[in-house]
């Protein structure tokens, strides 16, 4: 039997999470969900310098905004717990000294002034490279050169080392990446690198395969920025676990800036006036916020396929998908090589889509918090829903629902004359007098009744329905837009409809 399906997401906790990086949580989601396989979420946290408070919790709420639950991670806990690297730093040292005993490492002991004094001795001397590799080992302080006494001198005296990767040079390591295809790496663009530090915390290198191996992970799906990272993590499983174990390896492309030149940053966000980010995120210290999608009023379901599409399409000119439609149709192998664009219209454009169609029970909560939020408050349920039925094709955010429905709740409080003036008349004045008595003693007030009315006296009078209902527009809602004009009418309620028509009969009176 096949080995089963376990895939990880594994987050640096060092910020607000990128949506790049819920691409990649995505992605993975996706595979393990089509393959009834595991999802895994493993923190990863060995670099002590990098940890920043919050950015854990946030990783989690920003996954749970998106729906896409792990079945084994630091919340969910797991048969392979713990799941954050921290906590298992005691398991890695064993690796690093299999490695030693094998040849394929070494302790090192240079000091950080010995270590900037050899990257200018490489400089002097016109290297193009100032890496720690086989040029230079065997003249660095380091138990490849020293005698394995003196090695073990310096170890009992408590003298810091770190141990690193020996890379052998001139091999040629190939690799089968899932997107790539057939790939090679040359060992000579490989440098030795610290795979346990000196305070006995692992490097990513060494976690990240260790873990990997501990965890059963059968595919490992990364942004493509760990491409030149790959060459170590081969070697090192080639060296700790055999190549026949290593997951199945997939590179994801970067989510490209929108004129297609470098990756996108959040800065770029900042300069462009659009998220980068799932949430928002407070940075701790500066306590600055960087806006999110969420809040912005971006649905789960929209993010989530206008990630999926940057970088995938299903072959069809399909672009609406569901995450239940997206497990079905995801295949790792349709993923793009080159970088996504990304484009913040067309991101808009999926969340307008997913209003039409949004779940209005679900979202009644929220909808009502942006109405409070600007000061409307005692919101019936009820009518709440009705008008969200009404407005949602004109909404592309979740706040539109403010700005296309608050007269719904509450009298325009100024209306644009400006539009109305031209068309104002004494004919015009007796009609909506007539309207306003013929409506008074309208029983039942639904939308065709008081159609039929406003357009019997229009006939009668002779005058341009459309001018009329322009007119009647702007006296109920204060502006030209909004749904059907007599659905309006009917909906904020025949006492709301009479004041609204004698409120603007006064300002033209004036
Ligand atoms: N910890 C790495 C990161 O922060 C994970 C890279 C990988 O998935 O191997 O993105």
């Amino acid at each position: 039997m096949a080995n089963k399906v376990r895939v990880r997401f594994a987050p640096s906790p060092t910020g607000g999470l990128h949506l790049g990086g819920v691409r990649t949580v995505l992605f993975n989601y996706l595979y393990a969900k089509k393959y009834h396989g595991d999802f895994i979420v493993r923190v990863e946290d060995t670099d002590q310098t990098r940890w920043v408070d919050g950015a854990e919790k946030y990783i989690f709420d920003c996954l749970d905004w998106c729906g896409l639950v792990p079945d084994e991670s630091v919340l969910h806990g797991g048969p392979y717990a713990p799941y954050r690297q921290s906590e298992r730093k005691p398991s890695y040292r064993q690796y690093a000294e299999q490695l030693i005993q094998q040849g394929n490492a070494y302790y090192a002991f240079d000091t950080a002034a010995e270590l900037e004094a050899m990257r200018e001795k490489l400089k002097t001397a016109g290297s193009n490279s100032l890496q720690y590799d086989h040029h230079i080992r065997m003249s660095m302080n380091n138990s490849l050169r020293l005698l394995p006494e003196e090695t073990n001198a310096l170890i009992d005296s408590g003298t810091p080392y770190v141990i690193r990767i020996k890379v052998n040079p001139n091999e040629l390591i190939p690799f089968t990446d899932m997107i790539r295809g057939e790939m090679e790496f040359d060992t000579n663009t490989v440098d030795d690198k610290v795979l346990l530090k000196a305070d006995g915390m692992p490097t990513y290198h060494l976690a990240v395969v260790v873990d990997d191996h501990l965890m059963k992970i059968s595919h490992a799906f990364r942004g493509e920025e760990w491409l030149p990272s790959a060459p170590v993590h081969i070697l090192l499983w080639k060296y700790l676990f055999g190549l026949d174990k290593m997951p199945n390896w997939a590179h994801l492309p970067l989510i490209l800036k929108p004129d297609g030149n470098g990756k996108l940053s959040k800065r770029d966000g900042d300069r462009l006036g659009f998220p980068v980010y799932a949430m928002d995120w407070t940075d701790p210290i500066s306590r600055e916020i960087t806006k999110g999608f969420k809040e912005l009023g971006f649905l789960p379901e929209a993010f989530i396929n206008l990630l999926a599409v940057l970088g995938w399409n299903d072959g069809t000119e399909q672009e609406l998908f569901s995450l239940e439609e997206l497990i079905e149709k995801f295949s790792i192998e349709k993923v793009h090589k080159g970088g996504a664009k990304f484009d913040y219209e067309k991101a808009k454009w999926f969340n307008q889509e997913w209003i039409k169609k949004l779940d209005i029970e679900n979202y009644k909560e929220r909808v009502k918090e942006i109405f409070l939020s600007k000061g409307i408050s005692n919101i019936d349920d009820s009518y709440l829903g009705v008008v969200m039925n009404l407005v949602k094709e004109r909404c592309t955010l979740l706040p539109d629902f403010y700005t296309q429905g608050v007269f719904f709740f509450d009298s325009p409080s100024n209306f644009d004359e400006a539009s109305v003036k031209p068309k104002w008349d004494d004919s015009k004045k007796e009609y909506f007098t007539i309207l306003m008595n013929q409506l008074k003693q309208l029983e039942s007030w639904e939308a065709i009744s008081i159609e039929t009315i406003f357009k019997e006296i229009a006939t009668e009078k002779n005058s341009k329905v459309g001018e009329l209902q322009m007119i009647l527009r702007v006296f109920l809602v204060g502006s030209k837009m909004g749904p059907g004009l007599f659905i309006i009418a009917e909906t904020i309620g025949k006492l709301n409809t009479l004041e609204r028509i004698e409120y603007a009969l006064k300002v033209f009176e004036a």
